[in-house]
């Protein structure tokens, strides 16, 4: 099968940079950003710090390196952050937080990803005295990628920040796919972003950037995370030239996240068609379904000769993602074949 007739669901960071994304990178006015001199990346900062309603912006590399930074700057070695059990934080950064901070994390557990204030208040120890340990942060993440791209509903985000903060606890917000809830619930972007006192945001899943996120907050604080983030040896110098990829993705590629989610939808009712009760009813742009009778690995493995990739996630578990690279007549004879797989 050629590459070309593939359908790839397993991230949405496989896509490929578009035409009018490579025009703008290579036209980007740029300087040394070490130095502070880098006008794309200025805008681009600016701009996301702008529509998520913060002071200032800085951009890394990685959505895991702004994340790292967002808790590092409320939590000190040896204290703690709260989030989900299968937060990115917890699972998917490789002990960073652990590892290169010496932020200790407890976790709570939930079946969707979506968090429960009552349950959070229950963990929160924001004084824990000489005995235990200190809860300086709580960190969200919205959409939820391993719960199946659940949004966090709005009252909900609320009652946890307005609980944290009465405590005096920060609260950060992995919003990787912030855009994808933005999109799918008509919250404005800043309506969710003033709730946090850090956002990070990721330019690379579906807004289709070859590079990139951005993490905002207060100006003070994000000179601090300047300083952590040069610690890391993740300085970096004519950046410009992914920033602009960055502001092209912010300009041209954020509304049509609906598309993403009509895809998503066009999978999970071929799944349901012939798989019933498989699939859980998708809320963004990714798709989880349960292979109860097969192992994850051989549902993936069978579909890869279909033609169609997807993600084993969990022992019980596979993953597709939706993005701009695939239309939504590939996601519907995609759901298809994995339905057909499933049932069998
Ligand atoms: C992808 C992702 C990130 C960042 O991932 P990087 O690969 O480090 O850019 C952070 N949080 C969530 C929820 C993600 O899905």
């Amino acid at each position: 099968m050629s590459v070309a007739s593939v359908i790839d669901l397993r991230s949405d960071t496989l896509t490929q940079p578009s035409a009018g994304m490579r025009a703008a990178m290579t036209s980007a006015s740029v300087g040394d950003d070490v130095y502070d001199e880098d006008p794309t990346v200025h805008e681009l900062e600016a701009r996301v710090a702008a529509l998520l309603g913060h002071e200032a912006g800085l951009f890394t590399a990685t959505g895991s390196l702004a994340n790292q930074l967002g808790v590092a700057l409320h939590v000190g070695p040896g204290e703690e952050v709260l989030c989900d059990a299968r937060a990115h934080i917890a699972r998917a950064e490789m002990g960073a937080h652990g590892a290169l901070h010496g932020v200790t994390m407890r976790t709570w557990v939930t079946n969707d990803g979506v968090a429960d204030a009552a349950q959070i208040t229950n963990l929160l120890e924001p004084d824990a005295g000489p005995y235990l340990v200190s809860t300086r942060c709580v960190a969200l993440e919205n959409t939820h990628n391993f719960g199946g791209g659940t949004i966090q509903p709005l009252p909900g985000l609320q009652r946890v920040t307005r609980i944290c903060h009465d405590l005096g606890v920060k609260v950060h917000l992995d919003g990787a796919r912030l855009w994808n809830a933005h999109v799918a619930t008509g919250v404005p972007l800043d309506t969710y972003g003033r709730l946090f006192d850090t956002v990070s945001v990721c330019l690379s899943k579906g807004l289709g950037a070859p590079v990139g996120s951005v993490l905002v907050g207060t100006a003070s604080e994000i000179a601090r995370a300047r300083v952590l983030r040069k610690r890391l040896g993740a300085g970096w110098r004519q950046a410009g030239l992914l920033a602009a990829a960055g502001l092209y993705a912010l300009e041209h590629n954020i509304g049509r996240l609906a598309d993403d989610h009509a895809a998503a939808q066009a999978f999970a009712e071929a799944v349901e068609a012939r798989a019933p009760h498989a699939v859980k009813y998708p809320e963004t742009n990714i798709v989880v379904a349960s292979t109860e009778r097969t192992k994850p690995a051989a549902v993936v493995e069978a579909a890869a000769a279909r033609g169609v990739r997807i993600s084993a996630l969990g022992p019980k578990m596979i993953r597709a993602v939706t993005h701009l690279d695939v239309s939504v007549e590939d996601c519907a004879r995609a759901g298809a074949i994995v339905g057909d797989l499933l049932a069998n």
